[in-house]
C-alpha cells in the first residue's frame, strides 16, 4: 500500500531562501527542457504520408530528445550555469524525470486511450517543489529522524509530526513543497500489505449514492448530506480580498502581500473541502460495506450553466477520495452506469420523464419519493446486478437499514437529513 502524508517544515530564513532558489532554478530548467522537447517536435513532425514537396523538416535535424540525452546535458548545465552546481543531483533528474513522464502522458494514450494535456511552461511563482528521490537510506538526500529532517546541502529542519509514521512503512520518496502559508514535506510511504477487500460474501450492508446539485448527496436508504457553504461564505470574503488586491499596484511589496493573502485563503477554502470529503467518505465506510456510486462525466457537466455548484461540490475529487479510504478500509466503491438513473422509477422499471426542476418522483406503481433518493436506489440495483450480489433481494426500499451512527464527528451529523418520501 502506498500513502502519503503530509507535514509542515519549519525551515530557518536561510534555509527558506536556499529552497526557494532551487524551486525557482529547476522551475527555469524545466522550461528549457520542455522548450527543447517542443522544438524538437515541431522540426521533426511530418505526417508519414506526405512528400517532401508538401512538408519536410526544415533546416538541421536535431538528435532525438528525451529523458537521456537531456539527463547527460546536465553537465553542460552545471558548467555554463554554476549555480545549478550546488543543487543535489538527484532532485535535478527528478525533475526531468517529472517532464518526461508528464509528456509521456501528453503523446501516449494510456490503456483506455486517454491522453494527459500538453506540459506546461511553468510561471514565476507557480507551484515551486522539488523532490528527494531517496530517504532514510544509505546515499539518500532525506533523512528524517524524529521530527528532524536532514537535507543534503540545506541542512536540518524541524518538521511538525501532527502524526505519527505509521508501523511497518518505509520511507520512499520526500518532495519538499511550498504553499501560501510556508514550506511542506510530501512523504511516500510504502509497506508490502495489498489491503484485502471483505469477501464478497461477507458484505453485509450496502447502499448506493446519487450526488446532485441540491444535496452533496443522496443515499438509497433514504439520507441527505447537505452541501456545507463554507466555499459560497469564503466566497464574499475572497471577493474583498481580491477588490483590495486590484486596487494595489502590480509589483509592489503591498501587491505581494495582497496576493498572499488571497492564495491564502484560496488554500484554505481547499482544506475545507478536502476534510469534508474525507468525513463523508469515513462515514459512509463506517456505516456500509460496499457503496455503489454513479459514473460522472464531470467535464461536461463542469460545462453548463450549473459550472460553479459543481466545481463547488467538487464530486471528482470526492469520489476518487471515497475510493481511496474504502480501498484503505477493506470495504467496497464501485462506480455504476449513471444512464438514465433519474428517470427510470426503482420500484416498477417504468421510464418517469422529469425536469432539472422536478425534485419529487412520483410513478404510476405508487411510489413517491425524493428524485435522488430514487437514482441512489437506482444505482445500488444496478452495481448488485453487475456483482451478481443475491442479497439484496429485489430492489426498491429498504435495501439496508441504517445502522446506528457510531462516528464522532458532530459538524458531518448536522449535515445528514433524512429525505422525505
Ligand atoms: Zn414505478
Amino acid at each position: 500500500m502506498l500513502l502519503t502524508y503530509q507535514y509542515k517544515l519549519n525551515p530557518t530564513p536561510g534555509q527558506a531562501a536556499i529552497m526557494a532558489l532551487w524551486g525557482e532554478l529547476l522551475r527555469r530548467h524545466w522550461n528549457y527542457a520542455l522548450g527543447q522537447r517542443l522544438d524538437w517536435l515541431r522540426r521533426t513532425r511530418c505526417q508519414i504520408d506526405r512528400c517532401s514537396l508538401v512538408s519536410e523538416p526544415i533546416g538541421e535535424v536535431s538528435e532525438k530528445v528525451d529523458y537521456y540525452t537531456q539527463a547527460s546535458d546536465l553537465r553542460t548545465t552545471k558548467e555554463l550555469f554554476p549555480e545549478y552546481k550546488d543543487i543535489y543531483s538527484d532532485c535535478q533528474q527528478q525533475n526531468l524525470m517529472r517532464l518526461d513522464k508528464a509528456w509521456k502522458r501528453w503523446l501516449l494514450p494510456d490503456k483506455n486511450g486517454k491522453r494527459g494535456g500538453m506540459p506546461r511552461f511553468k510561471k514565476r511563482g507557480d507551484i515551486c517543489s522539488f523532490t528527494f528521490p531517496r530517504v532514510n537510506c544509505p546515499k539518500a538526500g532525506a533523512t528524517l529522524t524524529g521530527n528532524t529532517l536532514k537535507l543534503s546541502r540545506i541542512g536540518e529542519m524541524a518538521v511538525v509530526l501532527h502524526r505519527s509514521i505509521p508501523n511497518g512503512f518505509n520511507l520512499k520518496q520526500a518532495t519538499i513543497l511550498h504553499k501560501a502559508d510556508g514550506w511542506y514535506v510530501s512523504l511516500s510511504l510504502e509497506d508490502g500489505t495489498v489491503p484485502e477487500p471483505l469477501p464478497v460474501d461477507a458484505i453485509k450492508s450496502v447502499v448506493g449514492i446519487d450526488v446532485g446539485l441540491e444535496k452533496f448527496l443522496a443515499t438509497s436508504d433514504g439520507q441527505a448530506v447537505q452541501i456545507p457553504q463554507f466555499y459560497r461564505k469564503a466566497q464574499k470574503q475572497l471577493a474583498r480580498q481580491q477588490r483590495q488586491l486590484s486596487r494595489k499596484q502590480k509589483g509592489s511589496n503591498n501587491y505581494q502581500k495582497q496576493a498572499n493573502r488571497v492564495a491564502k485563503l484560496h488554500l484554505h477554502i481547499a482544506r475545507q473541502r478536502k476534510d469534508f470529503h474525507y468525513q463523508v467518505a469515513h462515514w459512509l465506510c463506517d456505516l456500509y460495506d460496499l457503496i455503489a456510486f454513479e459514473h460522472l462525466n464531470i467535464k461536461g457537466l463542469a460545462r453548463t450553466r450549473l459550472a460553479k455548484s459543481i466545481l463547488d461540490a467538487a464530486w471528482g475529487a470526492f469520489l476518487n477520495i471515497l475510493q481511496a479510504v474504502a480501498v484503505k478500509r477493506g470495504k467496497w466503491a464501485i462506480e455504476g452506469d449513471a444512464r438514465g438513473t433519474s428517470i427510470e422509477c426503482s420500484s416498477c422499471g417504468e421510464r418517469v420523464e422529469k425536469m432539472l426542476k422536478d425534485r419529487v418522483h412520483s410513478c404510476c406503481c405508487g411510489l413517491v419519493i425524493d428524485r435522488d433518493w430514487n437514482s441512489g436506489i437506482n444505482i445500488l440495483n444496478r452495481v448488485q446486478r453487475t456483482l451478481g450480489l443475491a442479497f439484496a433481494g429485489c430492489g426498491g426500499l429498504g435495501v439496508a437499514l441504517p445502522v446506528k451512527q457510531h462516528f464522532s464527528i458532530v459538524r458531518l451529523e448536522a449535515l445528514v437529513t433524512p429525505l422525505c418520501g
